[in-house]
């Protein structure tokens, strides 16, 4: 009856059924545990007609044209450039740390010398990863590196992930780096918005194809099972491909431990006021337990007398308490998750996709471009 079985209604599962189904003419079912699709991206109108991401803002961004062309088949976009401001000794300055935070947070001498100092060493419009600036040899720029270090990423960093920045992969920090120059957006990418409608919405317009079967509420351990090698689908040999979203160590009952992750506390408040902060987004590296604040009306404009804002209180992962939003990428993980990896590889018709399957720190767009590579190796 199915061809192929996809795992998670998330952007992975929903490339993959959207394109199977269209391009393909494959009878999909896709399960879902949670009530809604569109995983981490679900978006939806809060009590303040305020579209508001229930697991933390997501903002789309690309230079992958064929990315954006893609999704652009299901959605119209609100071009939207995120701007994100941190606030250190109490004043809101732009990160990443650009020329323009230099200027905010020294006094003008010192600010021109280190902009000097910096387009000494780098390139106009560079990006430079924090642990690299520290191992610079000038002086002017390692007292720089320190001051950005101590300031915004030290505290910041322990509390999301519970470990220094040089106890982390570097690619983390790396994310947000010093950039030489003067543009304020957080990221730099050729296309920046938001779905007009939201992602929920953009979600479900790829999956409305007559093929997709969607089963909501639904633990895939509860339609799906294995003997061996073979594959039953509520108790009935399924000869068809599946596609895994979930967690590796879920998949198999955690047969060799959890896997870990870092997760977020996600506390919504509505402020009794039309504007709580200017940008949308301020980071609190320093003295809060939260590691954020987003303000969703400044993602996406709407009229109304409150405003919501969404704090952000990093946790430890535990496995049906709260969510995993985040692979910790320490050897011991890595190494746990290669075992789950090379488990599952045993399966010649089960494909693992995505941030939780394939344990990566991937951004919305990797996920659609992966999940489009995925589709594309399955078919040849
Ligand atoms: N980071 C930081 N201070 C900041 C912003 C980011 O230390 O003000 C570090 C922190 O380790 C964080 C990482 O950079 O986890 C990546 O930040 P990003 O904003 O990309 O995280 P996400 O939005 O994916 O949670």
């Amino acid at each position: 009856m199915f061809d192929v079985i996809i795992i998670g209604a998330g952007l992975s599962g929903a490339v993959l059924a959207e394109r199977f189904a269209s391009q393909q003419n494959k009878k999909i079912l896709l399960i879902e545990r949670r009530r809604h699709v569109a995983g981490n991206c679900y978006d939806e109108v809060d009590e303040n007609g305020i579209l508001i991401h229930k697991y933390g803002p997501h903002l789309f961004h690309t230079d992958f044209e064929d990315v954006w062309k893609y999704l652009s088949q299901f959605t119209e976009w609100d071009v939207y450039q995120h701007r994100v401001c941190a606030m250190i000794d109490g004043q809101p300055v732009p990160i990443p740390f650009n020329f323009n935070t230099i200027q905010k947070v020294f006094p003008k001498n010192l600010a021109d010398r280190l902009e000097n100092a910096l387009l000494q060493s780098f390139d106009y419009g560079q990006k430079v990863p924090i642990l690299e600036l520290k191992k610079s040899a000038d002086e002017d720029l390692r007292f720089l590196a320190d001051y950005v270090y101590e300031k915004v990423f030290l505290h910041y960093t322990e509390k999301q992930w519970g470990q220094t920045p040089d106890q982390i992969a570097g690619a983390v920090t790396a994310r947000v780096p010093i950039y030489i120059g003067r543009d304020d957006r957080y990221f730099n990418d050729r296309f920046q918005a938001v779905p007009k409608k939201g992602y929920t919405a953009l979600v479900k317009n790829m999956l409305t194809h007559k093929n997709i079967k969607l089963l909501l509420n639904t633990d895939f351990h509860e339609a799906v099972g294995f003997h061996g090698r073979e594959m039953y689908l509520f108790g009935q040999k399924f000869m068809g491909r599946i596609i895994y979203t979930g967690q590796l160590d879920e998949f198999f009952r955690n047969k060799f431990g959890s896997l870990p992750y870092r997760s977020l506390e996600m506390k919504f408040e509505t402020v009794d006021a039309e504007h709580f902060q200017e940008s949308a987004t301020v980071n609190y590296p320093n003295n809060y337990d939260f590691t954020r604040i987003t303000e969703f009306k400044n993602i996406h404009p709407t009229k109304s007398p409150r405003t919501t804002i969404l704090r952000e209180y990093p946790q430890n992962y535990v496995a049906g308490i709260n969510l995993p939003y985040y692979p910790v990428f320490n050897d011991e993980a890595k190494e746990a998750y290669e075992k789950y990896s090379a488990e599952i590889a045993k399966y010649a018709r089960i494909k693992p996709v995505g941030r939780l399957a394939e344990y990566r720190y991937y951004d919305m767009d990797d996920v659609v471009k992966r999940a489009l590579e995925v589709y594309s190796e399955m078919s040849s």
